[in-house]
């Protein structure tokens, strides 16, 4: 058996660590015998239809999110709307997940986001959301607490069908208001955890 996991915009959107997402899932495919390729996209390039197992997207400066957001805005963005829609697992950190909502307000700009997902990002007044974070996540085998670090400056609000990937037991998570962290539907789950 293999798995082709493609790791979008690896070279431009991977910091704080997001690469050992990529590196662990291929790790514990080796583990159980499971070959695993992976596969960095990059801004233009095309995303083939069919290829992938699995998707990737880590976290970035708001500066790389305009470029990014613009290459996934055109025919790359309805590959991949197609590939989750029809169940591939997708995991989204950081300024990945932010991308996947609507939109993200950053002051008089707007860069527009794929969508996928309800949910906005707004960078407010206040200082960024940092620091260690502790949440706690029922994915299905039972309560259970999942730990990582965040670092952005970015609020994220989830539409009212989204649900959260958890609740925060220590630190931010998706706003620092409501306790909630990241998103989860299905196979896809988006988080500001990063490690
Ligand atoms: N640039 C985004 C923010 O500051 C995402 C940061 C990140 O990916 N760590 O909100």
């Amino acid at each position: 058996m293999k798995l082709t996991i493609c790791w979008l915009y690896g070279s431009t959107m991977n910091i704080y660590g997001d690469r050992g997402n990529v590196l662990a899932l291929a790790q514990r495919c080796r583990w159980r015998g499971i070959e695993a390729e992976v596969v960095t996209l990059g801004v233009g390039e095309p995303l083939e239809a069919g290829r992938y197992d699995l998707f990737f997207w880590g976290g970035g400066q708001d500066r790389e999110q305009v470029a990014v957001a613009a290459d996934i805005s055109g025919p790359k963005g309805e590959v991949l709307r197609a590939e989750v829609e029809a169940g591939a697992p997708l995991l989204a950190v950081c300024g990945g997940y932010q991308l996947l909502g609507h939109s993200y307000q950053l002051g008089d700009e707007t860069i527009e986001g794929l969508g996928l997902v309800d949910l906005r990002t707004v960078r407010e007044e206040g200082p960024r959301l940092i620091g260690n974070i502790a949440i706690e996540v029922d994915l299905g085998t039972g309560k259970r607490v999942l730990a990582g670090f965040e670092n952005h400056g970015g609020r994220t609000y989830l539409g009212a069908g989204e649900e959260p990937l958890g609740r925060v037991l220590h630190g931010h998570g998706n706003n620092g208001r409501d306790g909630f962290e990241g998103v989860r539907r299905g196979g896809l789950i988006g988080t500001y955890m990063h490690g």
